[in-house]
């Protein structure tokens, strides 16, 4: 039925909300998901210690950034709170748009309050008045349930001004809905887009903590990390640091998909092998797994005992898994063409360097291509990560660069076996 709806064009916000929330379901919740989460408990947990002892707790927590990233939230919270100027700006980025991942449409499906007081908790520690939900244009049918949440929660006295009834506690949230372009889910772009203006990414530095939304201070977090500050906050930093590893605490929430018996949500301590997650979501035969998204890592067999973890494999929440029935060069060719669809333009070494490497998948898995293609498309990815000015562009090579190194014979088999005669010799013309 899906294929159909695309096949008659149909604008995906008039997809039913069925269609986006198949895979929902949550097999397993280890810290986060477990708890249920009470409106105005994590306010409450704030006001009673301060805003220095809660943004204590996140630091001691080692919470680091789920987008992907890992970047320190205390740290990030304290450079906001401590840059120039008397407005700053909270950004909640619900942007996500990698392919794969669908983590953070569950937090806000079901868990949008641990968000909400997230973003409340970051406006009261870095004396923000205003937060933002940057909604991907795809999650719009969640737009009604979520202003009339934020509705309740005015009328609680849980958003607004003087939440909980405490002068100066004033904070707001508004929701906006994006246009559908991936390169907004980039922090930079966000903002821009936000500003009204075309979704372009910013030079960072300065970064968004000291130049964000209309050049003011602003925290951008990812769904999850704003959900987890929320009950750091409220269950305390020990019950968020005996999970994980070291240098990843807490707890990963994955959106797994793909050749798999029970695709769907996995909350996972870090440090989690990618053996164990193909275990419980029933996955055999597996060929390939891409982690993080067509953006992340695609990894071959050998790679099944490494682990989910910043200082390991780092990935925003997502896994797709290949059967070994897949056609993987074709896997590889599609995430390619979906990067050259979605860069921005802005710079050329993306703009024209991903409509290369597109045109050099095409080729070579059309059976056309020979051993100087590949070395073509290996220079051309080299460049192109190199040279492209966000990361967008940084990471688009990815798919074709892993493909080549982990599964070259996929590549190989496809080439001409001999070489073509050259159409036109320009040596032999000037004899
Ligand atoms: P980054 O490392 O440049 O920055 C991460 C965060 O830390 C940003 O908010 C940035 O502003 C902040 N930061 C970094 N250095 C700072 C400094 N010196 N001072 C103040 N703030 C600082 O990463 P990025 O380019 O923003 O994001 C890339 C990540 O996004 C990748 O790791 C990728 O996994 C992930 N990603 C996620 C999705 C998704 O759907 N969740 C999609 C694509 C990519
Ligand atoms: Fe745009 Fe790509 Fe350049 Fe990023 S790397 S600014 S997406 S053209």
């Amino acid at each position: 039925a899906i294929a159909k709806l695309i096949e008659a064009a149909t604008p995906v916000e008039q997809w039913p909300a069925e269609w986006f929330e198949i895979n929902n379901h949550i097999h397993r919740s280890d810290l986060l998901l477990k708890e249920s989460f009470t409106p105005g408990a994590a306010l409450h947990a704030v006001e009673a210690g301060g805003a220095d002892a809660a943004l204590e707790k996140i630091r001691f927590s080692d919470l680091r950034g789920r987008g992907g990233a890992g970047f320190s939230t205390a740290q990030k919270w304290q450079f906001c709170r401590e840059a120039a100027g008397d407005t700053r700006y909270v950004i909640c980025n619900a942007d996500e748009g990698e392919p794969g991942t669908f983590k953070d449409r569950v937090l806000l499906t079901s868990y949008a309050d641990a968000v909400f007081e997230g973003m409340a908790l970051c406006g009261r520690i870095i004396g923000a008045r205003q937060g933002y939900i940057y909604l991907r244009a795809e999650y719009r049918y969640l737009l009604d349930r979520l202003e009339n949440r934020l509705a309740e929660r005015r009328e609680a006295g849980l958003l607004g001004e003087k939440i909980l009834g405490i002068e100066g506690f004033d904070f707001d949230i508004e929701i906006v809905v994006g246009a559908g372009a991936y390169i907004c889910g980039e922090e930079s772009a966000l903002i821009e887009s936000l500003e009204e203006k075309p979704g372009n990414p910013r030079i960072r530095p300065p970064f968004p903590v000291t130049h964000g939304y209309m050049g003011k201070p602003t925290v951008v977090n990812n769904v999850e990390t704003l959900a987890a500050a929320a009950a750091i906050v409220l269950h305390g930093e020990r019950w968020f640091r005996g999970a994980g590893t070291w240098q990843s605490r807490g707890t990963k929430i994955l959106s797994v998909s793909g050749d798999c018996a029970r695709p769907g949500i996995y909350e996972y301590p870090f440090g989690v092998s990618i053996n164990d997650i193909l275990k419980d979501c029933g996955a055999v035969q597996v060929q390939a797994v891409q982690v993080g998204g067509p953006s992340g890592r695609l990894v071959d067999p050998s790679h099944f005992d490494h682990h989910i973890a910043f200082e390991d494999l780092a990935t925003g929440g997502s896994l797709m898994i290949f059967h070994h029935s897949r056609n993987l060069l074709e896997v590889i060719r599609n995430f390619t063409c979906f990067f050259t669809h979605e860069s921005c333009g802005f710079c050329t070494p993306c703009r024209v360097g991903t409509a290369l490497l597109k045109n050099g998948m095409d080729k070579v898995a059309s059976g056309h291509g020979t051993a100087h293609d590949l070395d073509e498309l290996k220079a051309t990815a080299a460049l192109v990560s190199r040279r492209s000015h966000c990361g967008l562009g940084m990471t688009a090579p990815n798919p074709i660069r892993d493909g080549l190194k982990y599964f070259p014979e996929l590549f190989e088999a496809r080439l001409l076996h001999q070489e073509m005669e050259p159409e036109f010799n320009l040596d032999a013309s000037l004899e």
